[in-house]
């Protein structure tokens, strides 16, 4: 790639002729079954190359961010990428390079194709932001209930609420939800805005899952 640098008027263009030349190895190789990856660290970059790319050949793009970091900072750096080619229908393999859990690598792919319309088997989940009115422990319930809805594949979004009053109306959008009761370790389900009583936690979460099974 380096003696390619600054051949063109853009990185993008650079990147497409040092293709173009590993490309023709390919062909006199007679390598068919080809997908191309072409990761930049830079989401201003990556969108330009894989237009570029996406307009001038004809085979499958391998999407992703490189070396975007971890948490916060690689998740947004790589949503920023890859989200607007998403949307544009380009990319056919995907990967969030996190230096982090290979979980939450797979969490943001599954949410990026959700959000960008690209697959419609992927739960949304909801969890209010608590405040002052939070009558539980949100964290650590929500963790548990997104950890159940990794091995979901369904169109269906499940609400995680602090309080209940507040929390049905928040989500009443949701298909299920969970909010906090105000008695310890009891807790309110609900399906689209409507109460279905108060249960303690482990009834409470296997009545959720079941139903988000039977939907
Ligand atoms: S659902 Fe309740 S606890 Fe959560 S942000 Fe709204 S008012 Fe606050």
């Amino acid at each position: 790639m380096n003696k390619y640098r600054g051949k063109t008027n853009s990185k993008a263009d650079d990147i497409l002729l040092a293709l173009d030349e590993t490309l023709a190895i390919f062909k006199e190789e007679n390598y068919e079954k080809i997908v191309l990856s072409l990761k930049s660290s830079n989401p201003a970059d990556l969108k330009e190359i894989y237009e570029k790319a996406y307009q001038k050949y004809p085979y499958p793009l391998h999407l992703g961010l490189t070396e975007s970091g971890f948490g916060t900072l690689g998740t947004i750096k790589s949503a920023l990428g890859v989200f607007p080619l998403l949307n544009e229908g380009i990319g056919d393999t995907l990967r969030i390079s996190l230096a982090d859990d290979r979980v939450e690598e797979i969490r943001s792919c599954k949410t990026l194709l959700r959000l960008a319309g690209r697959r419609n088997d992927i739960p949304n989940m909801i969890v209010c932001p608590t405040c002052g009115r939070t009558l539980i422990d949100l964290k650590p319930i929500s963790r548990e209930i997104l950890a159940h809805l990794d091995h979901v594949f369904k169109d269906v979004t499940i609400a995680v609420m602090g309080c209940p009053v507040n929390g049905i109306g928040e989500a009443k959008d949701a298909d299920f939800g969970i909010a906090g009761s105000g008695t310890k370790d009891v807790y309110l389900l609900f399906t689209k805005g409507q109460p279905l009583g108060l249960f303690e936690k482990e009834e409470a979460l296997g009545k959720l899952y079941q139903m988000i099974e039977e939907f």
